[in-house]
């Protein structure tokens, strides 16, 4: 394409040893790589490096060789010595760090409230934070949301915000960050795109490739950029364009709603997490859990107002808690096995019973690696949804992956299992 057109690109650069040794996981690079394409800006690259200047000056200088218009890095603004992010981007800008005096007053007031608080001595943290308000000549700085400020800073090549390490505060000050004239012109030309997005359970990624494919034939999809990906054992399928491809964005979402009808579950962005939340709405929900031990009942209750709904949730691991907790049929047990469709159907009955609720959810399986025989593999969960008025939805699937993601699966599978039951829907998996 002419290169007037050339989407404005972005490289973020995430900084941290923690991060890089693997000791946490980076929250900040995906965060900012999804704001950034919410506002039609590409990402070229999230490179990650460790408290090093020579590392990040390196990090730098490829995303500059690259090209982006825009740098963000995160971490490295703290008080001490590891923390040299100001230092090395003001070194790459080429601009004198100078004590900005507003900023220091700003970070001392914020640290006198602190020193109160925690009893520490109010001059020695003052000192420490002081190389925090030396900012980069002609840069702007972002006021805090912890204590270390941010920084926007102009360069002959890409501007770069710099923003701390801890999330909450990145994010809290993102879009000062963005509302900065540095930050604006840089990204002048950014083009606004569209994303759409469409969710399936219950067929594999493989048929989802082959339509592609064949849809491929009829229309052209070159101004859609489209990505699918295999999450929590849904299908998400994201169609991003420019202004002008809306037709075409919508007749391939047609074409797979149509053929996909009965497994798209989501076309205007809700979750299943999202969509049994309002199907829940004025019904109580009980849970019986062994295989996933409160994974059900952990995923229903981080949406914020679950208790509207959520009645409760018991973990019976072994066979004496199902009979004690649950009142599972001790000859269920014996005959069926504590994995079967019988046993999920009768912990589905002890969860109603239990909880007077009106939906029973009950989950019994192999998350493995051990415990698996030929009859009952790793990986088959009975899973069993059961109204108090008797209608009843149950699978056993065999289910892929390991211990943690057949865990995982099987609570996906009875959210599913879930929302079909209170649509009044059920056709095989
Ligand atoms: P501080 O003043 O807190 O030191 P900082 O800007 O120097 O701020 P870092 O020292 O890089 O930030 O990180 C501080 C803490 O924030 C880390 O120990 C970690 O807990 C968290 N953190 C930093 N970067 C990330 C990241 N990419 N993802 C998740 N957490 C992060
Ligand atoms: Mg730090």
């Amino acid at each position: 394409m002419p290169v007037s057109q050339r989407p404005v690109r972005a490289g973020i650069v995430v900084t941290g040893t923690e991060v890089l040794t693997g000791r946490i996981s980076d929250r900040n690079g995906p965060w900012l790589a999804e704001r950034l394409g919410e506002l039609g800006v590409e990402v070229s690259h999230i490179v990650c490096v460790g408290d090093r200047a020579p590392d990040l000056r390196a990090a730098l200088g490829f995303l500059a060789d690259v090209g982006v218009e825009l740098i963000v890095t995160s971490g490295g603004l703290g008080p001490t010595a590891d923390d040299l992010t100001a230092e090395v981007v003001g070194e790459f800008a080429g601009r004198e760090l100078v004590l900005d005096e507003a900023m220091e007053e700003r970070i001392a007031e914020i640290l006198a409230g602190f020193a109160r608080r925690f009893r520490f001595d109010a001059e020695a943290l003052r000192e420490a934070n002081r190389k925090q308000a030396l900012v980069p000549e002609g840069a702007t700085a972002i006021d805090p949301a912890g204590t270390a400020p941010g920084l926007v800073v102009p360069t002959d090549g890409p501007t770069v915000i710099v923003l701390p390490g801890p999330p909450r505060e990145l994010k809290a000050m993102w879009p000062e960050a963005l509302a900065t004239d540095a930050a604006r012109s840089a990204m002048a030309k950014v083009t606004p795109i569209h994303t759409d997005t469409l969710r399936i359970f219950g067929i594999p990624e493989s048929e989802l490739a082959k339509s592609l494919r064949e849809i491929e034939g009829d229309l052209d999809l070159a101004p859609l950029e489209i990505t699918t990906c295999l999450r929590r054992a849904e299908l998400e399928i994201d169609v991003r364009y420019r202004d002008g491809a809306e037709g075409v964005a919508k007749g391939l979402l047609d074409e797979l709603a149509d053929r996909f009808e009965r497994y798209v579950f989501s076309r205007d962005g809700s979750t299943i997490d999202q969509q049994i939340a309002s199907l829940l709405a004025d019904r109580r929900i009980g849970i019986a859990e062994s295989e996933t031990a409160g994974l059900l009942a952990a995923r229903l209750t981080e949406i914020p107002g679950s208790s509207a709904y959520m009645a409760g949730g018991v973990v019976a691991y072994s066979n004496e808690a199902k009979r004690e907790l649950l009142d599972v049929p001790e000859e269920l047990l014996e005959r069926h096995g504590a994995v079967s469709p019988e046993v999920a159907e009768a912990m589905a009955d002890g969860a109603l019973a239990r909880f007077h609720a009106d939906v029973g959810v009950a989950i019994t399986g192999i998350a493995g690696p051990g415990g698996g025989t030929d009859e009952k593999p790793v990986g088959y969960v009975c899973i069993c949804v059961k109204l108090a008025s008797g209608e009843i939805v149950a699978r056993d699937p065999v289910l892929p992956g390991d211990r943690a993601e057949i865990r995982d699966r099987s609570t996906t599978v009875a959210m599913h299992l879930v929302r079909r039951l209170l649509r009044g829907e059920d056709f095989p998996l």
